[in-house]
């Protein structure tokens, strides 16, 4: 069947594209380096995100 073959050749190319040689790795680290740790001046709770704010998540609840 041709949709076997399509299911083995994705596997095949998942294989290569996750071949461990860290580029999955770094993907990961490049998203949790978007997130900064931001002083909340609301509140002064220190807490992570990766938006433009300066609000902790409970604070910008409160705020709107
Ligand atoms: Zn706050």
């Amino acid at each position: 069947m041709a949709d076997d073959e399509k299911g083995f050749d994705s596997k095949i190319k998942g294989m290569y594209s996750g071949c461990g040689c860290g580029c999955q790795t770094g993907f990961v680290e490049k998203s949790e380096s978007d997130l900064k740790q931001v002083k909340c001046r609301s509140c002064g709770k220190i807490f992570k995100t990766n938006r433009d704010t300066d609000l902790c998540i409970i604070c910008e609840k409160k705020h709107r």
